[in-house]
């Protein structure tokens, strides 16, 4: 029987692995060694019971009573913090989903690549800030690194189909958000109500403002870098509106393949969980004729500056992404907060790698966290000399 854990099994991926988990066969079908959350401790263990897991583990120590309470008789172990959620992801499993949200999936993802599972990666963190550290674990642990973000599984999908040829181009394909079309005058007033306002997909507060400013974008271009080798020069962004191409390859032949599908999470996840086989999945299937048409344009990168900025970040090392993300971290919390505008968060960021070096590679996951807390610093210390 396949052994499978999740990674921030509360989220909004986690929830989705489980349901696909459950569509293919539940218990019956797989054994869930260690299923991990932070807050919502209700969820994590009814979860935790449904799978019959071997383990839940909550990361904040705070809540370890309840989790326990909520497991207690069921044979199901309960532990809590940072150390109880790398020993988690470190247990022999053969297939990993890390949708820990935020830096904070960075060690038990990597522990859990040093195992030689296989790794559903959601979690952006892992590539953008230390793309070079968790590919070098993970080859070395001979574990296999399946992308799940629906831009980089698309791209991983056509790539199977045509193993062997390298491809010339990548096309990154982006929704555009709900300011695609807005111009940058109006953008300055934006309040973070309306730019958390997803007009294709169904996501949390931070990864939606990431799409309206399309810093999501620009993460996704550094984890096209790291998965696929992708370059400044090779990787194009192209709005999207309809988000049904989730990306695409072109190769030397003229030939363009690209992976289409319904904006639901659980066909990349599925894809992910049964590669190379698919499986049945109670998505929608597309309808091109109702669809009759999609829509293409070039990103406009003077009102959406983050796609210039990954740019120049993809010709660095990790800490670039690591600053980037880190530095758009802080202005985003900033943002929603409303210490600062829409428009000032790329401001800021720019303003933030411009000041670090990040030229040298990172040696181990201290230098990624000094760079992550240098580049807030800064950041912070921009947005307060501005306020002022
Ligand atoms: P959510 O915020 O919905 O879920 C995050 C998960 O991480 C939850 O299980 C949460 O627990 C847990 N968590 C929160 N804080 C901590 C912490 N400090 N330590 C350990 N665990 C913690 O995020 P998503 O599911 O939307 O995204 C997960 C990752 O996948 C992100 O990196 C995101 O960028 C990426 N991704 C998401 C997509 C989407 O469609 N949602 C698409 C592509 C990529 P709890 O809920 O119990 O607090």
């Amino acid at each position: 029987m396949r052994r499978v854990s999740v990674l921030g099994a509360t989220g909004s991926i986690g929830r989705n692995t489980l349901d696909v988990i459950r569509t293919l066969g539940g218990r019956r079908a797989f054994r869930v060694v260690a299923l991990t959350g932070a807050g919502n401790v209700e969820a994590l263990a009814a979860s935790a019971l449904e799978f019959g897991a071997e383990i839940a583990v909550t990361a904040d120590p705070a809540r370890l009573d309840d989790l326990r309470a909520a497991l207690e008789g069921s044979g199901v172990e309960a532990a809590a913090g940072p150390a109880a959620l790398v020993e988690a992801a470190s247990r022999p499993a053969d297939w990993v989903m890390a949708a820990i949200v935020g830096s904070a999936g960075l060690a038990p993802t990597l522990a859990a690549a040093g195992t030689g599972a296989t790794i559903a990666l959601a979690n952006k963190e892992c590539l953008v800030s230390a793309g070079g550290l968790f590919l070098s674990t993970a080859k070395a642990a001979g574990a296999r690194v399946i992308p799940v973000d629906s831009e980089h599984s698309a791209i991983f999908q056509c790539l199977d189909a045509n193993a062997g040829a390298a491809p010339v181009r990548f096309i990154l394909t982006a929704s555009g958000g709900p300011f695609r079309d807005w111009p940058l005058e109006k953008m300055r007033d934006v309040t973070p109500k309306a730019a958390a306002a997803h007009p294709n997909w169904d996501m949390g507060i931070k990864i939606s403002i990431d799409s309206a400013s399309m810093f999501n974008k620009a993460l996704e271009m550094i984890e096209a870098r790291w998965l696929f080798g992708a370059t400044a020069e090779t990787l194009e962004v192209v709005v999207h509106p309809q988000s049904v191409i989730h990306s695409a390859v072109a190769y030397a032949d003229g030939s363009m393949l690209a992976q289409l599908g319904s904006p639901d999470m659980r066909t990349a996840i599925g894809y992910a969980l049964t590669f190379p086989e698919r499986s049945e999945l109670p998505v929608a299937p597309l309808d091109l004729v109702a669809l009759g048409r999609l829509d293409f344009s070039a990103p406009d990168e003077t009102r959406f500056p983050a796609i210039r900025l990954a740019r120049a970040a993809m010709d660095r090392s990790e800490l670039a992404g690591a600053a980037l993300n880190a530095a758009k971290e802080a202005a985003l919390g900033a943002f929603i907060a409303g210490r600062i505008g829409f428009l000032d968060m790329a401001r800021v960021v720019e303003i933030v790698l411009d000041r670090l070096a990040t030229g040298e590679p990172a040696r181990d996951l201290e230098d990624v966290f000094a760079m992550d807390r240098e580049a807030r610093r800064l950041a912070e210390a921009e947005m307060a000399e501005s306020a002022a």
